[in-house]
């Protein structure tokens, strides 16, 4: 009897303990988990990481018991499993030196990480040098055998090392010039799937007048119709970026930017399936660590052996690893449900732009998730995904309806042969379906630094000089 009662408030102790750990570890971003987790696996002997399984067909880690989700994907739905972080990839032969903590990572290790592994010690000193000179976009602003001259090293060496540079992800990155930085994308692309006719030709030839909208002209020297010029141009502004280097940091952000979270790596990558690009998309939800981490058996038998004061110091240990080995299973779950419901409702908008985003609550996911709409925000903040175009947003943008909204109001100002004004833009957005007023039509308009229609129809009169004849 002494000992039940002793017994039962221990027990809603840890059920409590139980509910806001689980709910505090989904708050983390993977590198403060895995900070969070060395210090647990430090401080706790029946704690411990160990390799995790892998699928006997194609080798891939396996943390979670059960058949490989990319083997044996799910019919209709995404494939969403957890995976090594991608800092381990390049470097998976070492085991020993597990577990590792996440640390910001640049473009420059991120690109080390991805060819370092075929290069041998004098290419990797030049590959050194050659991402050290990477500007913020992530080009090449000195031409090979200039870098040659300064190493001292072979052209051809260095060349080699730049090529191999120019294969990595992001696609684009050490091109030597902008055009450069595109071809290399659309030949990445090319790889997956087709390339509309005359993309290759506008960006080769076109992207001042791409820039300017100048479809008319564009058409009369390639010899294509309007609409395929229109279809070109959709394919290069959803597709590709001029900026390849930004696109790992984040969209319209520079290195320079004090905000440290945008060094970190995604929390989850958002990919189609290559040989099914019409299929179910694949999310990965990278694990805090590279290894797996469990509740050590022998610790525990051990524990069992003691007697006393002895085996009530150890079996708290026990206790303690044994719920965070619930909570961070429990939180782990929470997070691929999440993705996996991100992947079937926000598709058009992971494969396509802002613009495709559907209007999504974080309260709505809940309900469909069945989870407090509080548990919803927490597994969103702090994190961010990888998007198949390489563009690197947080979670919350999802969830943003408001962008949706603004990109339209952007595309309407830019198609826009005379300017509007603001009930015109209402009126128009009416017709697409949004329904929103005069005043925040205003304010997203001054949110995308466009101007007032009276400035609008300055601009408007100066152009006009050279549209007169078109
Ligand atoms: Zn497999």
């Amino acid at each position: 009897m002494a000992i039940l009662q002793r017994a039962q408030p221990r027990i809603r102790q840890v059920t409590t303990a139980h509910l806001t750990q689980t709910m505090s570890l989904l708050e983390l971003s993977r590198a403060e988990l895995n900070e969070w987790l060395n210090s647990s696996l430090a401080s706790n002997p029946a704690l411990e990481v160990v390799e995790p399984e892998t699928c006997p067909s194609c080798h891939r880690p396996l943390y979670h018991s059960g058949l490989c989700p990319m083997c044996h994907p799910p019919k209709d739905e995404p494939i969403v499993f957890l995976s090594t972080p991608p800092s381990r990839r390049s470097s998976n032969e070492e085991t020993d030196n597990l577990p590792e903590v996440a640390q910001p990572v640049t473009l420059a290790d991120h690109l080390m990480g991805q060819i370092g592994p075929e290069l041998n010690a004098e290419e990797r000193s030049i590959a050194q040098y050659l991402l050290a000179r990477l500007d913020d976009n992530g080009l090449m602003p000195e031409p090979p055998f200039e870098s040659a001259r300064f190493l001292h090293a072979s052209p051809a060496l260095v060349e080699k090392v730049l090529h191999a540079i120019q294969r990595c992800d992001p696609p684009g990155v050490g091109a030597l010039s902008t055009v450069e930085a595109l071809l290399i994308q659309i030949e990445s692309l090319a790889e997956n799937g087709s390339v509309p006719a005359g993309v290759r030709e506008i960006i080769a030839g076109h992207l001042e007048e791409l820039a300017h909208g100048e479809f008319a002209n564009i058409a009369k020297s390639l010899h294509l119709n309007r609409e395929a010029v229109e279809e070109a141009a959709h394919f290069i502004k959803v597709n590709l970026t001029p900026y390849p280097g930004r696109a790992f940091y984040g969209a319209g952000t520079s290195r320079s930017s004090s905000d440290p979270d945008l060094y970190r790596e995604a929390e989850m990558t958002f990919r189609v399936q290559p040989n099914n690009p019409t299929g179910p998309l694949i999310v990965e939800v990278y694990a805090p660590l590279s290894g797996r981490v469990r509740v050590n058996p022998e610790f525990r038998q051990m524990v069992r052996t003691l007697t006393g004061a002895e085996r009530e110091k150890w079996n708290e240990k026990v206790e303690e690893a044994l719920l965070i080995d619930k909570c961070l299973r429990q939180s782990q779950n929470t997070l691929l449900r999440l993705a996996s419901s991100l992947a079937e409702e926000q598709r058009a908008f992971i494969l396509g732009t802002d613009r495709e985003l559907r209007p999504l609550t974080r309260a709505e996911l809940a309900r469909r998730l069945e989870v407090h709409e509080s548990t919803i925000s927490r597994a969103v903040s702090n994190k961010r995904a990888a998007l198949p175009n390489g563009r690197i947003v947080p979670i919350a943008r999802f969830f943003d309806r408001s962008l949706s909204v603004r990109d339209m109001v952007r595309s309407i100002v830019s198609d826009e042969s005379k300017a509007l004004s603001d009930t015109e833009i209402v009126s128009l957005l009416d017709k697409q379906g949004v329904h929103i007023a005069r005043r925040t039509v205003a304010k997203y308009r001054a949110m995308e630094g466009i101007l007032p229609m009276s400035l609008r129809r300055a601009q408007h009169s100066q152009h006009a000089h050279g549209r007169a004849t078109a």
